[in-house]
């Protein structure tokens, strides 16, 4: 029977169920599931064929451990994935997956309204009340507060760096009310995740039964394992072994390691191109075997990427053999040479970001937001050194709609892009924010004086 063990190897494990309702292991480790499942070449060969709602529920299936039935995750994944997964040919067998149609217009919508639906249902089976806790660099916040508006005996507070999202991520959050609170904080994006880490281990905090909805909570990694299956059956006879490559625009690592655990689960992948903006923490250690962070995190122009320490490296580290502790110390160094294999990093600064956003429109009509383009920039610069993987089809991960980052585009290509109908009205509506220093007494004093029953 699957079950969830903490990276830091001192917590029990536990099952699925009370990995997604307590976010983080008590001993401030990561859950991650043993024994890791297979995709077995029945599914791989039907893949392409299945809707994308009946594939989730079949792949998430093998991670729930008799938590959800069947028929509950394909009633959770029907309501959830009710949008299209579009992979779209750029130029030759380079292609973009579209993770941006969603209610948010971010990739993040797939594993949010996931998990808003299945804690949804352990809450109302089991009784009790839930405080989810979540930092936001840009477009968590959003697809979190829309995927738990409303949910019953749930309620959520964002914590997010005032002057570091877009108005327009700010708005898709802060216009909800309702069960939703959002917190802007004069800092950044790692200092909100701290405090919200901290939260998780005061024990004074205990009675509010809080859970995280960060991707440290494994219900935000199982969800984003899937549309991988679904690009790659779309174009490699997958369950005869044909690999493809992805590029994965990256901050935390939440969207790689569901990548990593589908690859680990039998997904023929040739390689992860794994790019980040100039937080290049992950690819120096690559390079080096030495992990430092970057404190603080550089303000970039792909913002929801701005980590100076991203809390699933401890995952990876794990997935390759070795121990990294939350704090990022590396107790036991995983195996560098099977990570090389398997990755290849590429750090993009923001005038290549610029670059591409502007060149792929001319060139092809493709219109890329920062995020993508860091991740389109990644696949030419991994495929311009190997041309020997050249012909394989390759997908670079669309993670955001355009339309999210109006004033960039159009100061770059002179378009406004056209507004999905997720974002229409928006401006118009009133906030709701308040604003709280980057101080976890203070953070602590709101909460108690909040939530406390
Ligand atoms: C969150 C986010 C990312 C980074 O994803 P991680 O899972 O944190 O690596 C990339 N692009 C967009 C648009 C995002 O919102």
């Amino acid at each position: 029977m699957i079950r969830y063990y903490s990276t830091n190897r001192r917590a029990p494990e536990v099952d699925l169920a009370q990995a997604l309702m307590q976010g983080q292991a008590g001993d401030k480790g990561l859950y991650l599931p043993r024994p890791l499942p297979r995709l077995e070449r029945e599914l791989l060969a039907r893949a392409r064929d299945l809707a994308y709602p009946e594939l989730a529920a079949r792949i998430l299936g093998l991670f729930a451990g008799g938590v959800f039935s069947e028929d509950d995750l394909q009633a959770i994944c029907r309501d959830a994935y009710d949008f299209p997964v579009p992979v779209e040919r750029v130029e030759g067998n380079r292609h973009l997956l579209r993770l941006d149609r969603g209610p948010t217009a971010s990739f993040k919508d797939f594993a949010a309204r996931f998990m808003g639906r299945a804690l949804g249902r352990l809450v109302r089976q089991r009784g009790g009340e839930l405080l989810v806790l979540t930092a936001t660099s840009g477009d968590t916040g959003s697809a979190i507060a829309h995927a738990f508006l409303g949910v019953e005996n749930i309620r959520v507070v964002v914590l997010f760096p005032r002057d570091e999202v877009s108005a327009r991520q700010r708005r898709q959050m802060t216009t909800l009310g309702g069960n939703i609170a959002t917190l802007a904080l004069d800092a950044k994006f790692d200092d909100c995740q701290a405090l919200v880490k901290a939260a998780f281990s005061d024990p004074e905090l205990a009675d509010l039964s809080l859970t995280s909805a960060n991707s440290i909570n494994i219900g935000r990694l199982l969800p984003q394992s899937v549309y991988y299956v679904h690009a790659a059956a779309r174009l490699a006879d997958v369950a005869g072994g044909e690999q493809v490559v992805f590029s994965v625009p990256s901050g935390n690592f939440g969207d790689l390691m569901g990548g990593l655990l589908a690859r680990h689960m039998g997904l023929p992948v040739a390689r992860f191109v794994v790019a980040t903006n100039a937080n290049d923490e992950v690819p120096r250690f690559l390079a080096s075997g030495r992990y430092q962070k970057i404190v603080p995190s550089k303000k970039c122009i792909s913002n929801a990427m701005n980590v100076g320490h991203p809390s699933n490296l401890a995952r990876i580290v794990d997935l390759y053999g070795g121990w990294m502790d939350e704090r990022g110390n590396l107790a036991e160094p995983p195996d560098l040479d099977r990570m090389r294999r398997d990755l290849h990093a590429v750090s993009v600064d923001d005038a290549r970001t610029r670059r591409a956003i502007a060149d792929t429109y001319a060139r092809t009509g493709a219109l890329l937001e920062p995020h993508g383009a860091v991740g389109w920039v990644g696949l030419e610069d991994f495929l311009a050194a190997h041309p020997e993987l050249a012909g394989r089809p390759a997908v670079s991960l669309e993670t955001a709609h355009p339309a999210k980052f109006p004033e960039e585009i159009r100061a770059l290509i002179g378009i406004d892009p056209e507004l999905p109908d997720s974002l229409r009205g928006l401006d118009a509506l009133p906030e709701h924010q308040r604003e709280l220093p980057a101080d976890y007494a203070a953070f602590k004093a709101f909460l108690l004086a909040e939530y406390r029953l």
